[in-house]
């Protein structure tokens, strides 16, 4: 979209630091300490300077933290780099600013402090209410501290709240699933991401996968699992706009939608993708490589490619069906470019199984689309 002449862009900065590594995380993480999170500064603020001649006409509508433990790089270090953006004149005044927290560490004061540095929207790792999978996940809250966490960000005077759930946990039944989704009830939430497990390479739970996989649930508990998510969630006026994201009317992630949309994005910190005029590519994932390339000048980068507009396209349409509002086909080639024959026939394909409807030349998942959503993507890219 563009306003004003300017093209709407978001940034995301990847902090990779954490106390302990998950059993579950595949992300590029580090231990933490302070020396650690300066020389991440300085690598942020270098990076930006470099990359700073790209943002001309430019308008900056998202910033994610992401991580990693974002909530432990420390408000004064997110305050200095906000400001630095806000210097260049970039950056959307209702831009959405958001900050991965863990619940251990959401302290009112702390959370208050991020608040006052910029920070308009958290995204809390609840995860489960279940004590017992906490443990198993390898997570450092309680259930007790995850509801402490919500009350403490609502009462530091962020009103725009997410939480992420996931499930199809090992050990995990429906009657506990229930319970998680009956507690968050109350809860003065604004969005939920739903993330079922997937059990990734270079994990422990991948290296003891032999004993896992027998304790995940079975294929009719998982979609049972979805399905009442979905039931109970709307109830609560959290309504899917997405296949694993819910809002209150009006409170949709503005930088998710960009992923889904493709908004270009630019990644800043070590192992961050940018997705910018048909290239993607990513940073080295190693701090202090990083850093020291920025330091000698050097645009920290490992990967990188070019796509090509037909590539581009059926990516686009894939990654645009995971929204419930679905494709316009009309509107979309108008934009994009007439689609390419081999992928009006896998569309044909996909609406004679069901996987998708159409209505007015929208493109729509069906329900049994949404729930083999990955097997579309196979099929279309
Ligand atoms: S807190 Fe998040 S980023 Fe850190 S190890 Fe756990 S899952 Fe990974």
């Amino acid at each position: 979209m563009r306003m004003n002449g300017k093209e709407d862009i978001s940034l995301y900065f990847h902090v990779p630091f954490c106390k302990r590594k998950c059993s579950y995380c595949h992300f590029y993480v580090v231990p933490e300490n302070e020396s650690s999170k300066d020389h991440l500064l300085q690598g942020f603020l270098l990076e930006w300077d470099l990359v700073l001649p790209l943002l001309q006409h430019k308008n900056i509508v998202s910033i994610y933290f992401g991580g990693g433990t974002p909530s432990l790089f420390g408000p004064e270090r997110i305050g200095q780099l906000l400001r630095r953006i806000e210097q260049t004149r970039t950056l959307s005044p209702q831009a959405e600013i958001t900050l991965e927290v863990n619940p251990e560490n959401a302290t009112i004061d702390w959370m208050k402090a991020y608040a006052d540095s910029g920070i308009n929207r958290m995204s809390l790792g609840v995860q489960t209410l279940n004590g017992e999978l906490l443990h198993l996940l390898g997570r450092l809250h309680q259930p007790e501290t995850a509801i402490q966490a919500v009350h403490a960000i609502h009462q530091a005077g962020i009103g725009n709240l997410s939480i992420d759930l996931m499930y199809d946990l090992p050990k995990q039944n429906l009657t506990q699933w229930i319970a998680t989704l009956d507690a968050i009830n109350d809860l003065p939430i604004t969005h939920l991401s739903l993330y079922n497990l997937t059990i990734e390479p270079h994990t422990l739970f991948f290296k003891n996968q032999a004993q896992l996989r027998p304790l995940l649930p079975d294929e009719d508990t998982s979609l049972a699992m979805y399905e009442t998510a979905i039931e109970k969630l709307e109830a609560m006026g959290c309504k899917q706009y997405e296949i694993s994201a819910f809002a209150i009317p009006g409170y949709e992630s503005l930088h998710n939608s960009g992923y889904w949309i493709g908004r270009p994005f630019l990644g800043f910190g070590p192992s961050a993708f940018s997705y910018w005029e048909n290239q993607r590519f990513r940073n080295i994932a190693h701090l202090n490589k990083y850093a020291t390339l920025l330091k000698d000048g050097i645009l920290p980068r490992d990967f990188e490619e070019e796509l090509t507009p037909d590539a581009r396209r059926r990516e686009l349409l894939t990654i645009q069906l995971r929204l419930k509002t679905g494709v316009d086909l009309d509107h979309f080639q108008q934009i994009h470019g007439p689609l390419e024959q081999d992928t009006e026939s896998v569309i044909e394909k996909l609406l004679s199984e069901n996987f998708l409807s159409k209505k007015n030349n929208v493109l729509i998942l069906t329900k049994r689309g949404m729930l083999f959503y990955d097997t579309i993507a196979s099929d279309l890219i």
